[in-house]
C-alpha cells in the first residue's frame, strides 16, 4: 500500500504530515529524504532516478529503491541499513544514537578510478554515480546551492565591483539542477544575467519555479534583453537556448565582454552530461549511444574551444572563475594548454568561509508544511540578531525562493552557530511549534568534509590538495557523534578520479537522545572544518580554533 502510494515508480512522492510509516523517526527522516530526492519537483529525471548533476543518481534501480523503502519501513534503532552505490545490501547491528543509514557511494580503488573503469562497472549494474547530495539524501532542489552561488556572486562584486553588480552583466553556461540557481542568485545580487543552456526542458524547469525572468530561442533577442537591463541597471535574468561554446564565440564577435564569466554545465563528465557543440540533443544521444569514443572526443574538444572563449574574455577584462565543474582539466585533456589560468570559486572566494568553519547549513521540514520554515526562519533571526548578513538572506529566500518538494531552507552557519542553530530546531519540535521533525544537513561541499584539488581543495596554503585523510575523519566524526544518516562518496561535483567527500543528516525530533546527537556532531562537523585549515597554516582558521576552543 505504502509503495503504491508513495513509490509506484517513477512516480515518487515523500509523505507529509505528523503520523509515522516507519517504525521510528529516524528511518522515518531517511524514507521522507529518500523519497523527496526523487520526487518530480525535485528531481532532474526521475524515470532514471536522476537527481542532478549529470547522472547522480539517488539509488542505482527501480527494485533497489523499492528494497530500501521496504527496510527503512521495518529498520528498528537498534539496527543500521547499509547501501552501496544506491543498493541496500544488510542490516548491521547498531544502537540507537548511530546512524540509522550508512552508505558508500562510487568509491573506487585509486589506480582505477578513471570514468572509463565507472562508466564499465556501471553497464554491468555494479556501482552507481552519486554525485554528493543525489546518493546521500538530501538534495533539496535547486535552493540547495542557492546561497553559496549569491555569496560566490557577491563576493567577487565585492573584490572586483566596488560592492555593486548593477550595470554588470554576468554570462554562464548550463540551467540544470544546480546550474538553475545562478539566475536567481545573480538577480538577488544586483547583476543582469544571461545562462545558456542547450536544453529548452531545463530552462523551462528554472521559469516555473520562478529562478529564472525571461526564456528565449534567438540570440539576438536575448543580447537586446540583457544589454538593454544592463545598460538601465536591471536585475533582469534571461535563459538562452543554445550552446554555450558557440554563444560565447558569437559574443566575443561583436564584442559584448561580460563583467563576469563562469560556468555550470555537467563538465565533470564529457561523455553522460556536456552536449559537444554542432550536435543537436537528439543527435548528441545518438552519436553517445552508437559512438561514446567519438562522443567524447568531440566533447574534449568542445570544451577546450569553450575554454578558448572563456580566456580571450579574460584578456578583455572579464572577471572569470571555474564553478565546480572540472571544465579546466577536460578543456586541457581537449587541448587548451592554458585552462588553468582561469582561478578556481574556491581559492577565490570561499576559502575565508571555510576557515571559519562555514558551510551550506540546510534543513528540511518534514511535516510538508511551508509554514514549519517560517517558523524556523523567524527563530533563527531572534536567535542571531546581530547576523545582518544572515537576516538579510533569510528574509530574500522567504520573498523570493520557491519550495521543490518538502519545504526546506538552506543558509551558511559557522561554528558554534550550526550547534546554537540544531539545538534551538530540537526544541521547537519537542515544543510542539512545528508539527513534525526537521532533519539538518548539509552538501558535501562544505569547509571540512571534502578532498577535492580542482575546487574546495584547489591550491591549498601546504600544497595538501590531494589528501583525503580528512573526508574520512569527518565521515568517522559523524559516525561516531550519532549522524542519522552518513555517507562516503567519489567523484562528485568534479567526476570520477577527482574527489572524496562525506556527507551527513541528522534528525531533530525533540527528544533527548536527538538533543546528545545533535551537540556532538553539529560540534564535530564544522570542527573538522577548522582542524583542516589550521593544519594547513591558515591563520585565520588557527585563530577561529582558540576562539572556540577547539584542542588543536
Ligand atoms: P545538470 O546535469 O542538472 O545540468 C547541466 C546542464 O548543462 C544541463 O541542463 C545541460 O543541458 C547543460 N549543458 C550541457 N552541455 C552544455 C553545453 N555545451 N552548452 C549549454 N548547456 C549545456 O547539472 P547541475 O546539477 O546543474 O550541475 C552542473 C555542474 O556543476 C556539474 O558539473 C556539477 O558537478 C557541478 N556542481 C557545482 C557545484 C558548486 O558548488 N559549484 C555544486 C554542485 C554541482
Amino acid at each position: 500500500q505504502f509503495l503504491q502510494k508513495y513509490a509506484n515508480h517513477p512516480v515518487y512522492n515523500p509523505p507529509r504530515g505528523p503520523e509515522l510509516n516507519a517504525k521510528n523517526w529516524q528511518a522515518e527522516a531517511a524514507l521522507r529524504m529518500f523519497l523527496n530526492n526523487l520526487t518530480d519537483e525535485v528531481a532532474e529525471a526521475p524515470a532514471e532516478l536522476v537527481v542532478y548533476g549529470g547522472t547522480g543518481q539517488a539509488a542505482r534501480t527501480p527494485d533497489d529503491a523499492r528494497k530500501i523503502i521496504e527496510v527503512l519501513l521495518e529498520l528498528e534503532e537498534d539496527e543500521s541499513l547499509l547501501v552501496q552505490s544506491g543498493k541496500p545490501v544488510g542490516k548491521v547491528r547498531t544502537h540507537p544514537e548511530a546512524p540509522r543509514v550508512m552508505i558508500a557511494n562510487s568509491n573506487l580503488v585509486p589506480h582505477w578510478a578513471t570514468w572509463e573503469h565507472f562508466n564499465d562497472l556501471r553497464k554491468r549494474g555494479l556501482i552507481m554515480y552519486g554525485q554528493m547530495t543525489a546518493g546521500s539524501w538530501i538534495y533539496i532542489g535547486t535552493q540547495g546551492i542557492l546561497q553559496g552561488t549569491y555569496e560566490t556572486f557577491v563576493a567577487c562584486g565585492e573584490k572586483y565591483f566596488k560592492g555593486d553588480l548593477r550595470h554588470r552583466l554576468l554570462v554562464t553556461g548550463g540551467l540544470g539542477g544546480m546550474g538553475g540557481a545562478q539566475p536567481l542568485a545573480a538577480t538577488m545580487a544586483g547583476a543582469t544575467f544571461l545562462g545558456v543552456d542547450v536544453d529548452p526542458e531545463r530552462i523551462r524547469k528554472r521559469l516555473e519555479t520562478r529562478y529564472l525572468h525571461k526564456m528565449t530561442e534567438d540570440y539576438h533577442e536575448a543580447k537586446q534583453w540583457v544589454l538593454e537591463a544592463k545598460e538601465k541597471g536591471e536585475a533582469v535574468s534571461v535563459g538562452l537556448v543554445g550552446n554555450i561554446g558557440d554563444v560565447l564565440e558569437r559574443l566575443l564577435q561583436e564584442g559584448i565582454i561580460p563583467d563576469i564569466l563562469t560556468d555550470q554545465t555537467s563538465a565533470h563528465d564529457p561523455l553522460n552530461g556536456y552536449v559537444p557543440v554542432g550536435l543537436t540533443l537528439k543527435e548528441a544521444k545518438e552519436l553517445l549511444s552508437t559512438t561514446p569514443e567519438a562522443y567524447k572526443e568531440r566533447s574534449l574538444k568542445s570544451m577546450a574551444r569553450h575554454v578558448g572563449c572563456m580566456l580571450e574574455m579574460q584578456k578583455r577584462g572579464s572577471k572569470v572563475f571555474d564553478y565546480g565543474n572540472n571544465l579546466r582539466e577536460f578543456a586541457q585533456q581537449g587541448g587548451e594548454t592554458d585552462a588553468f589560468r582561469i582561478p578556481g570559486f574556491v581559492p577565490e572566494y570561499i576559502r575565508p568561509l571555510f576557515c571559519e568553519g562555514k558551510g551550506p547549513f540546510r534543513w528540511a521540514a518534514l511535516s510538508g508544511d511551508p509554514e514549519d520554515i517560517s517558523v524556523t526562519d523567524e527563530a533563527l533571526k531572534t536567535l542571531f540578531p546581530e547576523n545582518k548578513h544572515m537576516i538579510h538572506w533569510l528574509n530574500e529566500a522567504e520573498e523570493k525562493v520557491a519550495f521543490q518538494g518538502l519545504p526546506c531552507r538552506i543558509c551558511w552557519l559557522g561554528m558554534g552557530e550550526r550547534e546554537k542553530a540544531g539545538l534551538l530546531f530540537n526544541q521547537l519540535v519537542r515544543e510542539g511549534k512545528v508539527k513534525a521533525p526537521l532533519v539538518i544537513g548539509r552538501d558535501h561541499l562544505d569547509c571540512g568534509s571534502v578532498a577535492s584539488p580542482y575546487r574546495e581543495t584547489e591550491d591549498m596554503k601546504d600544497g595538501s590538495d590531494a589528501v583525503s585523510d580528512w573526508p574520512l575523519l569527518n565521515l568517522m566524526a559523524n559516525t561516531g557523534g550519532g549522524a542519522t544518516w552518513v555517507s562516503f562518496h567519489h567523484g562528485g561535483g568534479v567526476g570520477i578520479g577527482y574527489s572524496q567527500h562525506a556527507g551527513m543528516v541528522i534528525l531533530a525530533d525533540g527528544t533527548d537522545r536527538a538533543e546528545r546527537c545533535l551537540r556532538r556532531v553539529l560540534y564535530n562537523d564544522p570542527a573538522l572544518g577548522i582542524f583542516r585549515h589550521a593544519d594547513a597554516g591558515y591563520e585565520a582558521a588557527q585563530g577561529n580554533a582558540e576562539k572556540f576552543g577547539l584542542d588543536l
